[in-house]
């Protein structure tokens, strides 16, 4: 007997568990669109070439391995600040935003959501139908209590605007209402600009606390300030939010854990107590953050060569998935002979598509067509070459009929 027979077997991860049955599979035409991270052409992991200057310089000038204070690297915080709102962006100079170096886009989350535990008692968190599935998590284990809003319509296979400002108006005054700040995760529906005014409204008239996630700050259009904009809107009418931010997928630093949370406030007072109040999270929890990656991010950002060289680097990635967005309608409409409108392929935008398979279709195109795929109907294009197209399209148009 073991002290831990009480502990049973945990469920596998709905995400990382596909790429688990992915590496089992010996199929040769099999295709992993499970887990969201780029690929390049030939199917292989890739790391920025600016990425690799910046820690080769990095590595010339010998830096040491000290320990960071709670709240991370200076420099980052003030990088990642500036990125997202834009460095001329009042809210900058007035030193309304309290930031802090978070283990990238997730850990970033849970400090927020730990911080809305302590001083939101009793405040929900409304989150969009379906979202990442790590958020339910996230809350969970934060033990903040959350709700969904209507966001997905399968009948369009677009957004339910309605049903989601019906949703968000009839919320608890204060609540929390996380948005995705572009490249929504999983369906790649975005609203439209004049929806966002549309949204700001119904939260400001609610007294609600926006708390956007930032996963692909200029990995979605290609221009930073774009996917920016949806924050800086809200920002600009000068509401109290929360951003959560990842460079995981826009300078691929998946696994050097680099991201922040930004709590923009009415007042620089408001900002330097939050701020203080988000080490005090910190430090129980992980001491203080890892310095690797946000040395890439502030010399990438610090220096005008690099971060010209990463801006086009960060444009041929969204383009590499645009084209094989591009290619992959192309062939549902040359091979499909159903009539069925594919346009919702083009209309999403980021690295996932949601394709309308449902779970019993989702698995078809796992069993019979070896492709690896979440069962929500998710696909990763960033795992999709112009050479699988074709391939995927029959396999999403057998699974379909
Ligand atoms: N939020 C969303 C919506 C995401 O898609 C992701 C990445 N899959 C994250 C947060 C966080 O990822 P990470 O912790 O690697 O930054």
């Amino acid at each position: 007997a073991s002290r831990f027979d009480n502990i049973t077997m945990a469920p596998p991860d709905p995400i990382l568990g596909v790429s688990e049955a992915f590496k089992a599979d010996t199929d040769e035409m099999k295709l992993n669109l499970g887990v969201g991270a780029y690929r390049t052409e030939e199917l292989q992991p890739y790391v920025l070439k600016v990425v690799r200057k910046a820690e080769n310089l990095m590595l010339e000038r010998g830096e040491n391995k000290e320990y960071l204070p709670i709240e991370g690297l200076a420099a980052f915080n003030k990088a990642t600040a500036e990125l997202l709102f834009g460095a001329d962006n009042p809210v900058i100079h007035e030193q309304r935003v309290a930031t802090i170096q978070g283990l990238s886009g997730t850990g970033s989350l849970r400090i927020a959501a730990a911080l809305i535990e302590r001083y939101f008692p009793g405040a929900k968190v409304l989150i969009s139908s379906p979202t990442w599935g790590n958020h339910k998590n996230i809350f969970n284990d934060a033990r903040v209590p959350w709700s969904e809003y209507r966001y997905y319509d399968p009948k369009t296979v677009g957004l339910d605007f309605d049903g989601m400002i019906a949703d968000i108006k009839a919320a608890p005054e204060g609540s929390f209402v996380l948005l995705h700040g572009c490249a929504h995760n999983p369906t790649g529906i975005d609203p439209t600009p004049e929806q966002w005014e549309k949204i700001a409204d119904v939260i400001q008239e609610k007294n609600h606390i926006p708390f956007f996630d930032v996963a692909y700050q200029g990995f979605a259009s290609g221009s930073l300030d774009q996917d920016a904009s949806s924050v800086r809107l809200f920002a600009a009418r000068g509401m109290e939010l929360f951003v959560a931010q990842s460079y995981s997928k826009n300078l691929g630093l998946y696994a050097e854990r680099i991201g922040a949370i930004n709590v923009l406030c009415s007042s620089a007072d408001a900002a330097v107590r939050v701020k203080s109040q988000m080490k005090r999270i910190a430090r129980p929890m992980y001491s203080n953050p890892p310095v690797h990656g946000a040395r890439i991010v502030a010399n990438v950002v610090g220096n005008p060569d690099f971060f010209n060289e990463w801006k086009e680097e960060m444009e041929m990635m969204a383009g590499r998935i645009k084209s094989v967005r591009q290619k992959l309608y192309n062939n549902l409409c040359a091979k499909d002979k159903s009539g069925k409108d594919w346009s919702f392929v083009l209309k999403q935008i980021g690295m996932f598509s949601f394709t309308g398979l449902n779970k019993a279709q989702s698995d078809n195109m796992t069993d019979k067509w070896h492709i690896y795929m979440t069962k929500d109907g998710r696909i990763s294009l960033a795992g999709l070459s112009a050479a699988k197209c074709e391939y995927l399209a029959d396999a999403i148009i057998d699974s379909y009929h």
